[in-house]
């Protein structure tokens, strides 16, 4: 982790976890594009393979219906007797298993040869619309005819192919009907994966239902003109589009065909639900692990963070401890000494004044003999409170300086300035009456030495320091509670006429 911040933890850990899930919902997305494309692909294999297989049923049975129509064109087939007559006008294809007979029907209607009966029973067919239509209308080829009960023989509902017989002239001879079995349907579509909801079917072009997948035996030649899905299966030959079916409300996605050259529609339709089943168990595991590990990430940056907090809270604390003076707050001589550096060479470059104030409690033995240690130690406390009551600028540094004594480095300040302040801050100690019965004041004091570098050209720091220091110990002599400013040309200090000589206690410092 590059960064210490505890908050800087925490957003970057945010934007993982919401990177890992950008990341994730763009896969899932992607998955669930797969999964329906992959659908699709199948949906669409299965209406190409149903397409096929219809349209060469009907191919090859239309062939035989046309073979029929074709032998019967010549007298002698009529005269040939029964069996033989059969066997030339039905092949055996016509037994396959779906197919039910080949019939001739005359003009009225009436049967007059069947594939599977050599004397057929007669009958009349002319209301079926295999042969309406085809009676009707001379153009109409191949026809497919609507589901129908058969008559003649066993089986399900059936459908039946008719062509046109005509006379020489043109007329109208009768048809050559072929019947199917719907069944062939059913099983076809039984035969292809779907899911568990999909379903196919296939209808005439007029919307009748031939046969679907799931069956329900009613559904069967029932009419779908009206329904919606119908509606968009007319426009196009082939299509796609998410539906509902209005059998049975599902939503689904719709693969529609037209089966080649045949009035047939054929839709393939995937439940929704299905299409998604396998992406959704997925998307729930992935979704799952990454949202775990997303709170395990963000888990970890939060107690990270806290850990980071106490440590730079610990290290700060450490950092304040190093810096400052444990009794009195004020910065220890290290600090100080540092920032003095940075001040004296700063004033050395722009020739501002600086200067510096060093001060000593006095008669602090004598104190700390009567009062105690302790009392000491509040007492020292007090003389810091004073000190750093008047550090007020931003670059002024106080420091304890060593035992009861402290200074005061005020960059910017020159002569003038820092004896008033050095003044201020021995007036506002002795104020501050801390009675002291060994001390010729009676109160608690300070002495104050105060050294400028505009009094001096100070060639170093130390120098600086010695002038002051040199300066404290005139306040010292001169009888202590008072503010003495370097003398560059005095050598001693300078008694202070206010105090007797004989009352200046000898310097301890
Ligand atoms: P002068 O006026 O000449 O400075 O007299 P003085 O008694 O102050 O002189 P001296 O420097 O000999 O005494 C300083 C005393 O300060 C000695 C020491 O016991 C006391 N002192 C130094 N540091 C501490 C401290 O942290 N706490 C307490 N209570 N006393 C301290
Ligand atoms: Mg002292
Ligand atoms: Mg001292």
């Amino acid at each position: 982790m590059v960064t210490r911040r505890p908050t800087s933890v925490i957003a970057i850990s945010l934007v993982l976890a919401a990177a890992i899930l950008a990341i994730t919902i763009v896969v899932l997305v992607e998955m669930r594009e797969d999964a329906l494309r992959r659908e699709q692909e199948a949906a669409n294999n299965i209406a190409l393979l149903v397409d096929r297989d219809t349209s060469r049923n009907l191919e090859v049975y239309d062939l035989s219906l046309q073979a029929v129509i074709e032998a019967l064109a010549r007298p002698e087939v009529m005269k040939l007797p029964p069996d033989l007559r059969r066997m030339v006008l039905f092949d055996r294809s016509t037994t396959a298993k779906y197919i039910g007979s080949i019939l001739v029907l005359d003009e009225t209607g009436k049967l007059i040869l069947d594939s599977r009966d050599e004397t057929p029973l007669g009958g009349s067919f002319a209301y079926r619309d295999y042969f309406t239509v085809q009676r009707d209308s001379p153009n109409v080829g191949l026809y497919i005819s609507h589901p129908f009960a058969p008559l003649l023989h066993e089986g399900g509902p059936t459908i039946a192919l008719s062509r046109r017989l005509t006379h020489a002239d043109g007329s109208f001879a009768g048809v050559v009907v072929g019947t199917m079995r719907l069944e062939y349907f059913h099983d076809l579509f039984a035969g292809m994966k779907l899911g568990p909801n999909g379903s196919m079917a296939l209808m005439l072009a007029d919307g009748t239902m031939l046969m679907r997948r799931p069956l329900d035996p009613k559904l069967i030649g029932s009419s779908l003109k009206h329904t919606a899905n119908y509606e968009r299966f007319v426009l196009q030959p082939s299509g796609e589009f998410f539906g509902t079916a209005s059998i049975d409300n599902v939503p689904r996605w719709y693969n529609f065909r037209h089966i080649q050259s045949y009035p047939l529609i054929l839709d393939i339709a995937l439940a929704t639900g299905d299409i998604y089943t396998e992406w959704r168990r997925r998307a729930w595991i992935i979704g799952s692990i990454v949202a775990a590990l997303d709170l395990l990430i963000v888990a970890l940056a939060v107690r990270f963070s806290k850990e980071l907090t106490r440590r730079l809270k610990v290290e700060e604390e450490l950092r304040v401890l190093a810096r400052t003076d444990g009794l009195t707050g004020l910065d220890n001589r290290r600090t100080f000494e540092a920032h003095a550096d940075v001040a004296w060479r700063n004033a050395q470059r722009t020739g501002r004044p600086l200067s510096l104030l060093l001060f000593d409690v006095d008669s602090f033995k004598g104190y700390n003999d009567f009062y105690g240690h302790s009392a000491g130690d509040d007492a020292l406390i007090s003389v810091a409170r004073s000190i750093a009551h008047y550090t007020r600028r931003p670059l002024d540094c106080a420091a304890r300086y060593g035992g009861e004594e402290f200074a005061l480095l005020a960059p910017d300040t020159d002569e003038d300035g820092a004896m008033q302040l050095a003044e201020k801050i021995r007036a506002a100690v002795q104020t501050r009456s801390i009675h002291h019965v060994a001390s010729t004041h009676h109160v608690l004091t300070v002495s104050v030495g105060v050294a400028c570098t505009s009094m001096h050209p100070f060639g170093t720091w130390r120098a600086l320091v010695d002038a002051a220091d040199a300066a404290l110990y005139d306040a010292k002599d001169a009888g202590r509670n008072r503010v003495r400013c370097y003398q560059a040309n005095a050598a001693t200090s300078v008694p202070d006429p206010a105090v007797p000589l004989g009352q200046l206690g000898q310097p301890g410092r």
